[in-house]
């Protein structure tokens, strides 16, 4: 099929408002003979008049052949061989035209699918056109071609855009079920980009959402993430509950947010997903560990309730609802354990927050979570307004100590020396 060739003069992507080592990828590609397309999200971004996050480059070039024209460049993938040119700390990924693999068709031994139509390795070389079909949306589908600055369009995403509505290419049931992330995807970039969600795209979410189940959790682990970085959470979880994923992803926390939260715990909720996207509108980048530990707070808080009144330590009854709420969802959300120790700890240290006397407030700001503990301190402190005296205490603190509130480096792991058990008598 011929594409749609979206001309210079027609569409407002300048070369201005591209990432100059994704020029130079585009360029060295052109003058030695090949392909060079942006691809992708940066594509769709800049004809929304938006700030790509990052620039994707396609080509007719296979990896190898890639390599052999930067000597900055890394392949990288098992699953599907991709080239990164590196560029100090800027790096631009340059793929190859590649097919998406018809579902039925599972004796190529280029491929491998699953019963249930879910894909699970592809490794074949495509056209453009081949390249465009196997990606998710339309908007996500159109090439930017340094050869003549022009847009190529194979799917009618032009057209989507204008209408502002999230199409899957080709049958929307076939699509999610082969990967089942895209419907987690259409939720995504409709709140960030402030785009509907197609009527057969929607449908299709509602009846198929179950198969989220067969996604690797590691990957729902990683999408789910994104949500808290789109800028539009506060958008993004309700949508997530109202499709009935939520429910899927964190049964436990999902249930109880529908039937159990009081108005202040969805105040605190919702506020907990508006800080990220101020976060996100700052340039600010929090990480993942403390974003759980605020998006749950709440609820860990209703969780640790029982043992509290039972006398329990705060400490240990925050760990124990955080480390059984955990349970609850690790097998379908692959949350890193030592991240959920570290969401563990950012919650149930906030006592410590009431002790500012003698040397306990330095010991706490010596721990590796004391910034994060703090953050979520001061949001607490925001939403309930609780202890201001606590809270003009810590401000103070900081401001007299800075490197406290700085996120100290990793530092590297010592290996613990163990006791020998025995001493063997040294020979003589
Ligand atoms: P963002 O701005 O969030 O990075 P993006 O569209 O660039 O959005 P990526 O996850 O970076 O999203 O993926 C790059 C491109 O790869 C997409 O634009 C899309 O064309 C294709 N793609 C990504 N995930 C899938 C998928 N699950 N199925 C098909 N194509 C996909
Ligand atoms: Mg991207």
């Amino acid at each position: 099929m011929e594409p749609r060739i979206i001309q210079r003069a027609e569409h407002g992507i300048s070369r201005k408002d591209i990432n100059e080592n994704a020029l130079k990828v585009l360029y060295r590609l052109k003058s030695n003979g090949y392909r060079g397309y942006l691809v992708g999200g940066c594509v769709r971004d800049l004809l929304l008049g938006r700030k790509p996050k990052d620039f994707d480059v396609a080509t007719d070039a296979t990896p190898q052949q890639i390599r052999k024209l930067f000597f900055n460049c890394r392949l990288i993938g098992r699953r599907f061989r991709l080239a990164h040119i590196h560029y100090g700390d800027d790096i631009i990924e340059v793929a190859t035209f590649r097919a998406n693999i018809p579902v039925e068709d599972n004796l190529d031994e280029q491929h491998v699918t699953i019963e249930d139509g879910m894909v699970l390795r592809d490794n074949r070389w495509g056209t453009p056109e081949e390249d465009a079909r196997r990606r998710d949306f339309t908007i996500n589908a159109m090439f930017y071609n340094i050869e003549d600055f022009s847009v190529i369009d194979y799917v009618g995403a032009r057209e989507d855009l204008e209408k502002r509505i999230i199409k899957l290419i080709g049958d929307p049931y076939t699509r999610y079920i082969e990967d089942p992330v895209r419907m987690l995807r259409a939720v995504r970039f409709a709140t960030t980009l402030d785009l509907s969600i197609g009527e057969q795209e929607y449908d299709a979410i509602l009846q198929q959402r179950d198969h989220l189940m067969n996604a690797a959790p590691a990957r729902l682990y990683e999408e789910f993430l994104k949500f808290f970085y789109s800028g539009a959470a506060a958008k993004a979880i309700p949508m997530m509950l109202d499709v009935g994923m939520l429910q899927l992803m964190f049964p436990r926390w999902a249930d109880w947010l529908e039937h159990e939260a009081s108005e202040e715990d969805r105040k605190w909720t919702d506020q907990a997903l508006r800080q990220m996207d101020i976060w996100k509108s700052n340039d600010r980048k929090a990480d993942a560990p403390l974003l759980y530990a605020l998006m749950f707070g709440s609820y860990h808080e209703w969780l640790a309730k029982p043992d509290l009144d039972e006398g329990k330590p705060r400490y240990q009854a925050i760990n124990h609802a955080v480390a059984s709420h955990y349970e609850t969802f690790r097998e379908c959300v692959s949350m890193p354990r030592r991240q959920m120790t570290q969401m563990m700890h950012i919650t149930s240290c906030q006592a410590r927050f009431e002790k500012t006397r003698g040397k306990a407030p330095h010991n706490f700001a010596d721990r590796p979570y004391f910034p994060e503990a703090l953050v979520y301190f001061q949001f607490t402190q925001g939403i309930t307004g609780e202890h201001p005296e606590l809270a003009d205490w810590w401000k103070t603190y900081v401001k007299e100590n800075p490197q406290t509130a700085r996120k100290p480096a990793q530092a590297p792991r010592k290996p613990r020396r163990r006791k020998p058990r025995s001493h063997k008598p040294k020979e003589a």
